[in-house]
C-alpha cells in the first residue's frame, strides 16, 4: 500500500524482477522454444503432415504462452515508470522476440497455406484439434496480406525506429507534461470531472496549452504512424485502412456498417442530451461558459461534458454515493457486492482479485494515464492499472478492467492459442460489467442521486457511441488525407474540429472566434491526447467499443430476463470468444449483429434515459 491506502501491483507471483531467477529462465525458456519451432519448420513434413501439425501446435502453445507473459510483463513495469532506462530496453527487447515470432509465424503460414487440403486428415486423425480450425482458416487467410518473408522482417525490424518509436515519443510526453504546479497532465485531464466550474474550465486551458505547445511533436509522431501504416497496407494488400481492422477484429464489413448506421441515427438524441445537460448546468450556475446552453448556443461547452451535475438545493450533500469521494477500500466492497448480485462467480472472481494485489490503482508521476487490464497466461492471472482519484467514475473503470480480467478467467480451460480474442468481444465484457453497477446504481437512486447518474451513464455511453463515431470519422479522414500528403499539426486540428462537427454537432458549444475560423469551446486536440491513435498495430482502435456498449446493453437485457441462469450462457460465451467470428458467436447468443435492428434494441436503452433526464 502506499499513499491514501490506495495500492500498488504486487508481481512476485508473475516475476520478482528482471534480475530474477525465474525472469532469465522464462526468457532462455522462450529463445529455446523459437529455436524448436524453428527446427520443426525445416524439416516440415508434407507426407506426415497431421503429425507435424500436431506437434507445431502443441509447441505454439508453449511459444504463446511465454510470449505473452513475458511482453505483457515488459509492457505493465514500464507502464509505472516510463522514463526507466531498465524498463525501456527491456521494452525494446521485447520487440525482438515479437520479430523472431513473426518471422516463424509467416514461415508457419506458409507451410500452412501449401498443405491445407491436408486440414481435412488433420482433424480426422486429430478431433480434439477441431476447435482450431477458425484459427488455423484466419491464418490461411492472413497470409494472403502478408508481404514476402524477409520484407515482413525489415518491416518489423524498422517499426522499432518508426511507428513504434512515434508511439512511445507519444506517451512520454503526455506523461512527463506538468503545470507551473507540478500537476500532471492526467491529473489536469481528471479535473474534468471536477464540481467545480471554474476548475474545470482552467484545466481544459492549461491542457490544450500544454498540447499547443507539443503540436509539432505531436503532429510528426501522428503523421509518420499513418504514413508507415499506409505504405505497408498497400504493400500487404489491403484496400482501405479500416479493413485490415476488420479482419483483426473478426468482423465483416456489413456488421460494422450496420453498428455505425444505428449509432449515426442516434445522434438527434444525443444531442438532445447535450444539449439538455448545458441547460442544467446553466440554469443552475454549474457553468463558466458565457453562451453554452443559451439559446443561441444551445450546446456544452468541451470542458463541461463531464460535469457532476447538481440540482441547487442537494449540493453539499455527503451522503450521495454518486457526489461522495470514495476510498479504494470502499470501492473495492462496491464493485465486489455488485459483481455478487449477477453471479457468484464473478464476485469471488473479483474479491480475490484484489486480495492478490493485482491492481495499481495510485496517481504518480511517469506512470501512463487511463486504465488497462492486462493478462497473463503463467498462473492464469491478470493485473490492473488505473488512476484512482475516489470519483464515482474511478469504481466504474474499476468494474470495467476486472470485466476483463474475469473474461481471461472464464478462459482458463483453454490452450494458450485461444487467449487473443478480438477487441470487439473483449470490450463487451467488461462493459457488461459496468453496465451491471450502473443499472443497478440507477435503480436504487432517486431525485438529485438519480439524475446525476442517469448523466454518468449518459456520459459514458455518449463517450463511447457518440466521441467514438467522431474518432472513427477523424481516423477515416487521416487515412484518406495522408494518402497524398504529409500531415501537420494544423491538418490533424482541422480534420478534429470536422470529425466533431459531424458527430457531436450542435450538441457542443457552436460559438466560434471573432474570425469565424475556430470554435472557442471545442476541443480540437483530441488526437495528440489519445494515446489510441499511436499504437502501430491498431487502426480503427476504438469501434470496438461502441460494439461492447451496445452489445453488452443487450446482453444486459437478456439477462433481467433471464435471472440468474443466465450468468452460466453468459461465461460460456466469454470461454469461447477466443474460437470463432463476432457474427458466429453472437448468433450463438442469439443475436444476429449483421441487422441495423439489433444495434438499434441496445440503444433503445439509453433513449429511455435521454428521455427521463431531459424532463429534469
Ligand atoms: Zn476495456
Amino acid at each position: 500500500m502506499s499513499n491514501n491506502n490506495i495500492p500498488r501491483w504486487n508481481l512476485d507471483s508473475l516475476y520478482p524482477s528482471l534480475d530474477s531467477k525465474e525472469y532469465k529462465n522464462d526468457l532462455s525458456e522462450l529463445e529455446n522454444t523459437f529455436s524448436l519451432l524453428q527446427d520443426m519448420l525445416n524439416k516440415a513434413d508434407k507426407n506426415n503432415f497431421p503429425e507435424w501439425l500436431n506437434s507445431y501446435i502443441n509447441l505454439l502453445n508453449k511459444e504463446s504462452s511465454l510470449l505473452k507473459t513475458l511482453q505483457a510483463f515488459a509492457y505493465i513495469i514500464y507502464s509505472t515508470d516510463t522514463t526507466n532506462p531498465l524498463f525501456m530496453n527491456n521494452l525494446n527487447k521485447m520487440d525482438d522476440y515479437d520479430a523472431q515470432s513473426t518471422q516463424l509465424y509467416i514461415k508457419f503460414s506458409e507451410i500452412l497455406a501449401e498443405n491445407k487440403d491436408k486440414l481435412e486428415n488433420f482433424y480426422k486423425k486429430y478431433p480434439e484439434k477441431k476447435e482450431y480450425s477458425y484459427l488455423l482458416n484466419e491464418i490461411i487467410e492472413d497470409k494472403k496480406h502478408q508481404m514476402s518473408a524477409a520484407e515482413e522482417a525489415l518491416a518489423s525490424k524498422m517499426s522499432h525506429t518508426g511507428s513504434s518509436a512515434w508511439s512511445l515519443l507519444q506517451e512520454q510526453i503526455i506523461s512527463n507534461l506538468k503545470d507551473e504546479n507540478g500537476k500532471t497532465f492526467n491529473e489536469l485531464r481528471n479535473d474534468a470531472n471536477e464540481a467545480s466550474p471554474e476548475l474545470r474550465k482552467k484545466s481544459w486551458e492549461k491542457e490544450i496549452e500544454l498540447l499547443a505547445q507539443n503540436r509539432i511533436a505531436f503532429g510528426a509522431a501522428l503523421n509518420n504512424l499513418k504514413g508507415e501504416k499506409i505504405a505497408l497496407n498497400e504493400k500487404r494488400g489491403w484496400k482501405e485502412g479500416i479493413d485490415n481492422a476488420l479482419f483483426n477484429s473478426r468482423l465483416s464489413k456489413n456488421t460494422l456498417n450496420a453498428l455505425i448506421g444505428a449509432i449515426e441515427d442516434s445522434l438527434p438524441m444525443w444531442r438532445k442530451y447535450f444539449q439538455a445537460k448545458a441547460a442544467i448546468l446553466r440554469k443552475n450556475g454549474l457553468t463558466q461558459s458565457k453562451t453554452a446552453g443559451t439559446k443561441e448556443h444551445p450546446g456544452i461547452a468541451f470542458y463541461d461534458l463531464f460535469a457532476p451535475v447538481e440540482k441547487p438545493n442537494a449540493l453539499g450533500n455527503s451522503n450521495s454515493l454518486i457526489s461522495k469521494k470514495w476510498t479504494f477500500k470502499e470501492a473495492c466492497d462496491y464493485v465486489v457486492d455488485e459483481y455478487n448480485s449477477f453471479s457468484k462467480n464473478m464476485g469471488d472472481f473479483a474479491k480475490n482479485a484484489i486480495e492478490n494485489q493485482w491492481i495499481d490503482a495510485e496517481v504518480r508521476p511517469g506512470k501512463v494515464g487511463g486504465a488497462y487490464d492486462e493478462d497473463f497466461p503463467k498462473g492464469h492471472q491478470s493485473r490492473i492499472l488505473s488512476n484512482f482519484t475516489g470519483t464515482f467514475s474511478d469504481i466504474i473503470t474499476l468494474a470495467h478492467e476486472l470485466g476483463h480480467a474475469f473474461h481471461f478467467s472464464c478462459i482458463k480451460n483453454k490452450a494458450p492459442l485461444f487467449f487473443n480474442y478480438p477487441m470487439t468481444l473483449a470490450e463487451t465484457a467488461s462493459t457488461f460489467a459496468e453496465t451491471i453497477v450502473k443499472q443497478d446504481m440507477i435503480e436504487k437512486s432517486q431525485g438529485n442521486d438519480r439524475m446525476k447518474i442517469l448523466d454518468l451513464d449518459l456520459t459514458d455511453a455518449s463517450q463511447v457511441l457518440v466521441d467514438i463515431l467522431c474518432r472513427f470519422y477523424f481516423e477515416e479522414s487521416v487515412f484518406q488525407a495522408r494518402k497524398s500528403s504529409e500531415l501537420t499539426a494544423d491538418d490533424f486540428c482541422r480534420l478534429m474540429q470536422e470529425a466533431q462537427e459531424k458527430s457531436y454537432g450542435n450538441g457542443l458549444n457552436d460559438e466560434k472566434t471573432a474570425d469565424g475560423k475556430n470554435y472557442t469551446e471545442r476541443h480540437e486536440y483530441m488526437w495528440a491526447v489519445k494515446s489510441h491513435y499511436y499504437i502501430p498495430e491498431l487502426d480503427f482502435y476504438n469501434f470496438p467499443y461502441a460494439f461492447g456498449q451496445l452489445f453488452a446493453a443487450g446482453l444486459y437485457q437478456r439477462a433481467k430476463k433471464e435471472g440468474s441462469d443466465f450468468a452460466k450462457t453468459y461465461e460460456m460465451l466469454l470461454s469461447q470468444t477466443g474460437s470463432m467470428s463476432c457474427e458466429e458467436l453472437c448468433l450463438k447468443a442469439g443475436f444476429d449483429i449483421t441487422k441495423k435492428d439489433f444495434w438499434k434494441s441496445g440503444i433503445e436503452m439509453y433513449a429511455k434515459e435521454v428521455e427521463e433526464y431531459c424532463k429534469f
